[in-house]
């Protein structure tokens, strides 16, 4: 006899959101977190300042709609994200203020192209072939990237390896590194991966469809909350999964609090590179590890700065800062409407991370802070309150925004991607087919999961 229908492993928006469902069905759930809190990459914190901050993901895009639902379900308000006046393009030791272009598709990342005063021709290469990425992802299918046409030597290929065939000059290159750095999918380098997947992350979560669209009065970190709050007599925490074990009756979930559970069904909805810690019983076949090996997940660090006020607005700029400097990729504003205080969340990703991480805390601290002033002038540089969060040393993360594939895998492994082992089906961001690595994909995936449990399981 099951203690419970369903057990889901992992309390993030995913799995919150599909036990959520599966208990509207009627069935009993329970929910095991590795970490002391709920919430996972939906994470925010108090600041000196009064206001929360997401130390993990914060915007919902324009057709992000389930997550929009939610939001509203929640009772919580939603406001634009401010974009409005010149954003700064920092670009080879010039710092360059210019207007947003109406639409992603006609700008150089985000940018009026002719307002930059770059050279036109490196401007047009670089356009030139943010079209042909654009054309490739038209042609990539969402749920089978290894179906695209000519997709095995797309896969084979990394980004930097095409850009290299393309003769691309160094502003062509720093707009695609910004899609694999900070461009939605985020936090790898054009050499981890192939432009299939590059293709793919942009057929499946367009840049040009305003992914950082709006914000949440107080914070996205209360939706996690809520949503665990509701459902307080089913979550554990302090329960990191290690075994699921299958017979002909029933699932057996091992956590390390010691309990073992017996379930008629499983929903692990934590990111791919974790669900190599767990000890599967019969073991997940070749083809799944092997997909697994190669879905690394991304290096990202969120740094958010705060001011008494969003004293950028003052001097006609909206807090958008793109560049080739050493530390932050992007900086936006993530104030709250009325702009006190002032907020700028920024990322430092891949590499970029991975040697910020190993400096003294000091100078990790100042490069920031340079970064910062680089951007947004002196004033910048003293900030009331700085709050750095590094997501590659979270163990039950280990990186951010969401994992890629390294070259080759989408072809060699790919058809694998969201088949359920046995009765253990996938959930996570990384499962959705479209806007995986965002809460809309959470969402997304976990309601998927929870609809074939219930089908599973039947009336
Ligand atoms: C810095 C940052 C910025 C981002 N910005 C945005 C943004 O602006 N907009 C957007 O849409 N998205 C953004 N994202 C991505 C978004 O946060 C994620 O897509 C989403 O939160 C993923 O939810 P999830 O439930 O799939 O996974 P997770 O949030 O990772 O949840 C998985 C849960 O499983 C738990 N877990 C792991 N292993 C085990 C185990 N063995 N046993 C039990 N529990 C386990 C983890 O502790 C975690 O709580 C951002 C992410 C980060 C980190």
């Amino acid at each position: 006899m099951a203690d419970v229908d369903v057990v889901v492993v992992g309390a993030g928006l995913s799995g919150l959101i599909c036990a959520r469902a599966l208990r509207r069905q009627g069935r009993q759930v329970r929910i095991l977190e590795a970490r002391d809190r709920p919430g996972g990459r939906l994470h925010s914190r108090a600041t000196a300042l009064g206001v929360e901050v997401d130390l993990g993901g914060q915007w919902g895009g324009r057709d992000h709609h389930h997550l929009a639902a939610l939001i509203q379900e929640l009772g919580l308000g939603r406001f634009p994200s401010p974009y409005d006046g010149d954003g700064v393009f920092h670009w080879r030791g010039v710092r360059r203020t210019a207007p947003l272009a109406e639409r992603f598709a006609d700008s150089l990342l985000f940018f009026q192209p002719s307002a930059l005063g770059l050279p036109p021709r490196e401007v047009s290469e670089a356009l030139r072939l943010q079209a042909a990425l654009d054309k490739l992802a038209r042609e990539v299918p969402a749920i089978a990237p290894w179906t695209a046409p000519n997709a095995l030597a797309l896969d084979q290929t990394t980004i930097a390896a095409w850009l290299d065939g393309q003769q691309a000059g160094p502003l062509a290159r720093h707009v695609f590194r910004w899609f694999a750095r900070v461009g939605g999918s985020g936090g790898f380098e054009l050499h981890e991966s192939s432009l299939l997947h590059l293709a793919w992350t942009q057929a499946v979560a367009p840049q040009s469809a305003s992914p950082e669209d709006w914000l949440v009065e107080g914070g996205m970190g209360q939706v996690g909350r809520r949503l665990a709050a509701e459902q307080a007599d089913a979550l554990r925490l302090r329960a990191p999964v290690e075994a699921i074990a299958e017979s002909a009756a029933e699932v057996r979930v091992r956590h390390s609090g010691g309990e073992e559970l017996r379930a008629r069904a499983v929903v692990v909805a934590i990111p791919p590179a974790l669900r190599l810690a767990i000890q599967f019983s019969p073991p997940l076949p070749p083809a799944w590890t092997a997909w697994l090996q190669r879905a690394p997940m991304g290096g990202m660090v969120k740094v958010l700065a705060l001011y008494p006020e969003a004293f950028w607005r003052q001097e006609g700029l909206s807090g958008l800062g793109i560049g080739d400097l050493s530390l932050l990729q992007l900086t936006a504003d993530s104030s709250p409407p009325g702009g006190r205080p002032g907020i700028l969340a920024s990322f430092i990703a891949a590499d970029a991370a991975a040697h910020w991480q190993r400096q003294p805390e000091a100078t990790r601290r100042a490069g920031v802070l340079s970064d910062l002033a680089s951007y947004w002038g002196p004033q910048a540089a003293t900030p009331t309150e700085l709050i750095v969060h590094n997501w590659n040393a979270e163990p039950w993360t280990r990186g951010a925004f969401t994992s890629f594939l390294t070259p080759g895998a989408w072809t060699a492994h790919g058809p694998i991607w969201r088949q359920p082992h046995g009765r253990v089906i996938w959930a996570g961001t990384e499962a959705a087919t479209r806007w995986p690595g965002y809460f809309e994909g959470a969402v997304e995936a976990g309601l998927a999961a929870a609809a074939q449990a219930g089908a599973w399981l039947g009336g």
